[in-house]
């Protein structure tokens, strides 16, 4: 626990943090809005994560490496991480604030409402931060529109950097939260529970997906066992609504049955590029 405290920034005394508002539920524990007082003259908005008091230490070794990987980025539309606080049985991961809430419940929320423009430009800013991911060599394992918070109405934020340490407990993990996103995941991934930068690309391109449906999720009226069998014999995930062929084109190429003939977050981000200054609106 030590060796694990160093990796994760600095320490915070309970005192430095005034617990306020619940905002959602975690695995380990609630999640609070809060003010962090890092020194006698500031405040800052965060959002706090909890640990239950009652866990077990093994269990909030787990929850703190959550902490430990989100120190390794330093990007902006990733989450950032503050601190921990682990004093008596207080055990917090104190983060940025997303004011907005997930991007998942505000594209239902405000569905038409929300433009073209800034559907593509989240998705230009979400596939900013998997090229840094993709630059660190980790896999995130879980993107999707749920994982995605908003600062504001056009900026988004990756967060939730919980699943990785997870699979390699694979029963565990299944055991603990009933279910893998299969809807989201690539073939292999479902097959053989093979996750990797080419999978991480596939669940980018359904992530892409939910954001061009404003929040619809996948393959919804279909069972989780289905799903397998239709990406065998081919079938993907429909074209969206106004959705630019040559973005639809990307998520096809993110849909490649291989890994290896996917793209990479560095291939799709100049590919995007081009095509947001083509379907720019003033
Ligand atoms: P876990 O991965 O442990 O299940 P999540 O990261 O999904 O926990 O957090 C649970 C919920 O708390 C999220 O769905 C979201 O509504 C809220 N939440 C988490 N982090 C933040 C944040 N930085 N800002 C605002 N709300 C957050």
């Amino acid at each position: 626990p030590d060796r694990l405290m160093k990796s994760l920034g600095r320490p915070l005394s309970p005192t430095d943090i005034m617990l306020a508002d619940r905002l959602g539920e975690g695995q380990f524990g609630d999640v609070h809005k809060g003010i962090l007082y890092p020194d006698t003259t500031e405040e800052v908005a965060v959002a706090v994560k909890t640990c239950k008091p009652d866990s077990a230490p093994e269990e909030r070794v787990k929850f703190l490496q959550e902490a430990a990987i989100m120190k390794q980025f330093n990007h902006p539309h990733i989450v950032k991480l503050f601190g921990v606080v682990t004093q008596g049985l207080r055990t917090y991961i104190v983060m940025e604030l997303a004011p907005l809430g997930q991007l998942r419940q505000y594209l239902l929320l405000n569905g038409e409402s929300i433009s073209q423009d800034i559907l593509l430009n989240y998705i230009k800013q979400l596939c900013s931060a998997m090229v840094h991911l993709e630059s660190k060599n980790y896999v995130h394992r879980d993107i999707a529109a749920r994982n995605i918070l908003l600062l504001s109405p056009d900026k988004i934020k990756l967060s939730d950097f919980g699943l990785s340490r997870w699979l390699e407990e694979a029963d565990f993990y299944v055991a603990s939260r009933g279910k893998l996103p299969i809807k989201w995941m690539a073939p292999e991934s479902i097959n053989f529970r093979r996750f990797t930068g080419s999978s991480d690309v596939w669940m980018f391109g359904v992530c892409c997906w939910e954001i061009l449906m404003r929040g619809v999720k996948p393959f919804m009226s279909i069972k989780n066992d289905e799903v397998i069998g239709k990406l065998e014999r081919g079938e993907r995930l429909p074209l969206p609504p106004d959705c630019p062929p040559s973005l639809f084109n990307i998520m096809n190429h993110c849909w490649q049955y291989e890994p290896e003939e996917r793209p990479s977050f560095t291939d799709i981000e100049q590919q995007l590029c081009v095509i947001l200054e083509q379907e720019k609106h003033f």
